[in-house]
């Protein structure tokens, strides 16, 4: 190739100013290879090869070109930059699961004497992980609602750090007020970190309210064909690059090339996917509404959700693909066995406990997700028996409520 030749290779890869986010969700990566391949190439290597030993000396003291694949990859690099892209936020570090970029939250943040405000509605393993896993090592963590700003400011101590929040949350799809937390969190001296898997980038942008990390269980939406684990962080160069890249480089939870490229490829069709699975949930809420056999439906899009107009101003109007539906039932054993009835009688759905899939799944949050509290717990959570969540996929909407009604229309029919 000639020089002329790369230098315009290299220059068509720097993307103008001010492409809208559809765009960056497409195009942003590395510069291609010298073939010139217009998808991004899958690296599936665990070391580069050096020129010579100086040069292999000068890469070994920096950590911007490439060495070895936990120190940097250029298919996860190019995710890292895609994902930045879409968060608003100037850079990103991908892991190997949506926990471990928690736990690498946690070991570059954290030390024994800190303290941690969290949501009590949070995914099940991460109220695992701080208060189990790090209260080992002695960070205490202290729970509060989801929606009631005062427990959070009543919560703040003098060693507080971080507030971790989630929004809307699993299976009730309560909301939390980012901007709020983040003014909260502010005042103290302490940062605010967003869990914004369940909205993903393509509905919500908690840095644009103020959030200073934004953490991601990419195995959901971003890949959103069910086939890889993948997680990451996005903030600041001051907190990426400085304070979780050597965490990374060091304790090894590194995202694998190949999930990297699996995810890197989700993210170009993940507004189009946001959008129609929104649409498609908000359909199945309405008509689930209109049953007799439910008591009550939960969805952002749903006027008769608490903080509907809160998530319809912080998630561009879209509720996302799970909502979740209580069953009528006298008694817990009653509302279990209708719910049970309904997830056995699909023929279509998948019972299974993902999410965020093209693939629509119905899950039972009681005996899984929720399974390990007590009952009493689970009452406290809102988590009853009968409750039943779905994530709605891209089969024909006709398909997803008439796989419903076969169990919903035999109920009493036992
Ligand atoms: C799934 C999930 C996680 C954990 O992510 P993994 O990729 O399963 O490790 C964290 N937060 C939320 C909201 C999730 O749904």
């Amino acid at each position: 190739m000639s020089e002329n030749e790369e230098a315009r290779r290299l220059a068509r890869a720097q993307l103008p100013e001010g492409l809208r986010p559809e765009t960056l969700a497409v195009r942003t990566a590395l510069a291609p290879s010298q073939h010139g391949e217009n998808s991004e190439a899958l690296f599936l290597t665990s070391a580069y090869v050096q020129p010579d030993a100086a040069t292999s000396a000068q890469r070994f003291s920096q950590s911007e070109d490439f060495t070895y694949s936990r120190t940097s990859n250029p298919t996860v690099r190019s995710l890292e930059a895609r994902l930045a892209a879409m968060e608003g936020t100037e850079a990103a570090i991908c892991t190997s699961s949506g926990m471990s970029a928690i736990l690498l939250l946690c070991m570059g943040l954290l030390k024994a004497g800190d303290h941690v405000i969290c949501s009590r509605s949070v995914f099940g393993s991460t109220i695992n992980l701080f208060a189990k896993e790090f209260g080992k090592f002695g960070v205490e963590t202290s729970f509060v609602s989801q929606t009631d700003l005062q427990e959070w400011r009543d919560a703040i101590r003098p060693t507080t750090r971080l507030l971790f929040a989630e929004t809307p949350t699993n299976p009730l799809t309560e909301v939390c007020d980012i901007q709020a937390l983040a003014d909260i969190a502010h005042a103290a001296g302490a940062l605010l970190v967003v869990d914004n898997t369940y909205s993903s980038p393509a509905l919500q942008q908690p840095a644009k309210m103020g959030a200073d990390v934004i953490m991601h269980s990419a195995t959901k939406y971003m890949d959103g064909q069910g086939r890889v684990m993948a997680g990451a962080l996005c903030g600041p160069n001051k907190l990426i690059k400085d304070v979780f890249g050597p965490v990374v480089r060091t304790a090894g939870m590194v995202l694998s090339p190949f999930n990297a490229w699996v995810v890197l490829k989700g993210l170009e069709t993940l507004g189009l996917r946001m959008k129609a699975q929104s649409e498609q949930a908000l359909a199945v809420a309405r008509w689930l509404e209109t049953r007799p056999e439910v008591a009550r439906v939960y969805y952002p899009s749903l006027p008769s959700h608490p903080q509907h107009e809160l998530a319809m101003r912080q998630q561009s109007g879209q509720g996302g693909a799970v909502l979740s539906f209580e069953l009528k039932g006298d008694t817990p054993e009653a509302a279990r066995a209708a719910a049970f009835h309904v997830i056995d009688s699909t023929r279509v759905l998948s019972i299974a406990t993902n999410l965020g899939d093209t693939k629509s799944i119905i899950t039972h949050p009681a005996t899984t997700s929720h399974g390990r509290l007590s009952e009493a717990q689970r009452q406290a959570a809102g988590i009853g028996q009968g409750l039943i969540r779905l994530s709605v996929g891209l089969e024909h909407v006709d398909d997803i409520t008439d796989d419903l009604l076969r169990g919903l229309s035999t109920l009493n029919h036992e």
